[in-house]
């Protein structure tokens, strides 16, 4: 992807267990994760008298040893998640528990979290989705096994107040407009502030990674691209001047442009798969193949079927692609031909 003009104003990370003012009231602090992307940003926004906290880092012995450090200088009045992934909540239980406060979060992430956290739940069914998808079950039980997401979640909070779109959330002395996507997660958050400028982004919109976007067992009867192409688009209107808060790497200002860039990536993907379509049926995982570069490990090959799998749902919703089962129960996908083509 080349690159695009955004501007960082605050360059330098804060060390982990340190805080940095990027806002009147808005503090950054990291967490660390033994895998990529290797640290997670949360925020303390001023509460009155105490601070609310945006997600909460994995629940890893090293990340409570902060945690620990920093209840010691910061009161905590609430916790507020932007979705269900181990580094956004997998403490959220025990975080509210130390602090004595209470998890605000969108009704589909919690109970996805809960889902997590029964680490194998839903296993059959997800392994069921995949093998249909032509991943080899080799692949899948090494993905399964390296892949763990409830091992990074401690037991989450018995309730949780909800959160909406739409919803007005008064911190301190700024309100806070929620927004929540579909795509990345199913009702995905993000925190607002018109007064202060700020976008609270969570995964949505990162500077320099690409989003997940996927198809599972769980959203396979929805359109997770399309939703997530609407959120880009939402993100556009914001004013140019807002500083965003990406929950890995830095903070930037460029909404728009970057909205616009992860957009077009998705774009030339589909145009892509649609090349693809008109040759041989083919199953996700062989079209996956073809569509990304790089697959080194079990993990990046699921991502990459599930991401596929999101496009071909797209195509399909929209009368480009259907898929055909075959004696192995496998779906292999085509383009559905236009009448020039029949009549040709
Ligand atoms: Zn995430």
């Amino acid at each position: 992807m080349s690159d695009i003009d955004l501007h960082y104003p605050h360059a330098v990370a804060p060390v982990a267990g340190e805080t940095l003012e990027v806002a009147p009231g808005v503090l950054w602090l990291r967490m660390p994760m033994p895998f990529p992307p290797g640290h997670i940003n949360l925020w303390l926004l001023r509460d009155g008298e105490g601070w609310a906290v945006v997600d909460t880092g994995l629940a890893t012995v090293a990340v409570k040893d902060l945690w620990h450090q920093l209840l010691q200088r910061y009161r905590l009045t609430r916790l507020i998640c932007t979705h269900y992934h181990h580094d956004h909540a997998g403490l959220a239980g025990w975080l509210c528990q130390q602090a004595g406060i209470r998890l605000s979060m969108a009704q589909a992430e919690y109970q996805a979290l809960q889902k997590a956290w029964q680490r194998g739940a839903d296993s059959e069914k997800e392994a069921g989705f995949y093998l249909a998808a032509g991943l080899p079950a080799a692949s899948l039980a090494a993905a399964i096994d390296s892949f763990r997401d409830g091992d990074f979640i401690a037991t989450p909070p018995a309730s949780v107040t909800p959160l909406a779109d739409g919803d007005v959330l008064a911190i301190g002395s700024h309100r806070w407009r929620v927004m929540t996507y579909a795509g990345h997660a199913p009702e995905h958050a993000l925190l607002y502030s018109a007064t202060l400028g700020v976008l609270i982004a969570g995964d949505q919109l990162l500077p320099k990674i690409t989003p997940s976007v996927g198809l599972n067992a769980a959203n396979r009867l929805s359109d997770p691209l399309g939703e997530w192409l609407a959120s880009m688009q939402a993100l556009q209107n914001l004013p140019a001047s807002t500083l965003v808060l990406p929950s890995h790497q830095l903070p930037f200002v460029g909404a728009a442009s970057r909205a616009g860039q992860i957009a077009r990536y998705h774009r030339q993907q589909l145009a892509k798969l649609s090349v693809l379509l008109q040759g041989p049926p083919a199953s996700a995982y062989a079209l996956a193949q073809a569509l990304f570069s790089r697959l080194g490990n079990p993990v990046a090959e699921l991502m990459a079927v599930s991401e596929t799998l999101a496009h071909l749902r797209y195509l399909q919703l929209r009368g480009q692609a259907s898929y055909a089962l075959t004696a192995e129960g496998c779906q292999h996908w085509s383009a559905i031909c236009c009448e020039s083509t029949l009549q040709g």
